[in-house]
């Protein structure tokens, strides 16, 4: 019997990166899991079915849009039809754009806002009425050490990592007679797509080479000088899911080498 045996987990942005190893660890206690994300649907459907397959647990995916409040309800929905319950839910889906705030495209601003911090609201709001009636419930919120510092030319970012902040504090304050707990994880820099993606516009907003980016800027913030791995992200939300963590509500982990330490 692993720790999440019997219990789903919902892990929003679950097709690649943080996300994916969010989900391989809640299977890995035993959860079945819904994977929520986009992707070439060939690469969703392998990593889907290789969840199944290592860890003998039932993994379905969602193509909920994390831009649209009613597909993300929908998502929380099939679930609870799926499964009978969603008593995990990880709001970790997000994007990112790097450009001077004069020039920052207003689009962009928008959909980092919806996706980094309001499909979260949506997600919470949708997974709390089976979560008070069960009685039991972890919400996690992929947050960043953006919540607590800023970087230039982020500005949409570093706005919806501070307010996903703010609206942990305020649900955890909300649900913690219920047994539910929120909190949110602060990753430094993990080498994923998403910080593979950025590297071009840094390059080009800060008259930086690539490796200029990873070394003076990436590595550079993190005091130990390496990349938080997934995996590490991961195994801390797999800890506030047990009964260890039951007392850790409303606060922000940071893992980020000793970044915000500085
Ligand atoms: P990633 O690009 O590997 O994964 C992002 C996930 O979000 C993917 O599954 C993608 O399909 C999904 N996604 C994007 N837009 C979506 C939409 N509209 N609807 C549904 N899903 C959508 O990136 P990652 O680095 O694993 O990022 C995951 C989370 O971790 C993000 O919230 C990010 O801000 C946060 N984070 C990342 C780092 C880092 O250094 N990589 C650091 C701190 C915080």
């Amino acid at each position: 019997m692993g720790t999440l045996t019997g219990k789903t987990a919902v892990v929003t942005g679950s097709t690649s990166g943080i996300g994916l190893a969010y989900a391989r660890a809640f299977a890995s206690a035993g959860a079945n899991v819904v994977i929520n994300g986009m992707g070439e649907p060939a690469d969703i459907e392998r990593e889907r079915a290789k969840i199944e397959s290592d860890f003998s647990v039932k993994a379905v995916h969602s193509p909920a849009d994390m831009l649209k409040p009613a597909e993300i309800a929908e998502m929380i929905a099939f679930g609870e039809k799926t499964f009978g319950s969603v008593d995990v839910l990880v709001n970790n889906a997000g994007i990112q754009f790097v450009a001077p705030i004069e020039d920052f495209p207003i689009e962009k601003w928008d959909a980092i806002i919806a996706i980094n911090l309001s499909s979260a609201f949506h997600g919470i709001r949708a997974v709390i009425p089976g979560m008070k009636k069960r009685g039991w419930g972890r919400i996690i919120n992929t947050a960043s050490a953006h919540s607590l510092v800023a970087s230039p030319f982020k500005s949409a970012y570093v706005a919806a990592k501070h307010g996903i902040a703010g609206l942990t504090k305020t649900a955890a304050l909300e649900l913690a007679t219920f047994k539910i707990t929120v909190n949110c994880i602060s990753p430094g820099y993990v080498w994923t797509p998403l910080v593979e993606k950025q590297i071009p516009d840094t390059m080009k907003a800060r008259g930086l080479t690539k490796e200029q980016v990873i070394n003076d800027v990436l590595l550079q913030a993190q005091p130990t000088k390496q990349f938080v791995t997934a995996e590490q992200v991961a195994a801390l939300a797999l800890y506030l899911c047990g009964d260890d963590a039951s007392q850790i509500t409303g606060a922000n982990l940071s893992m980020d080498g000793g970044w915000t330490a500085a």
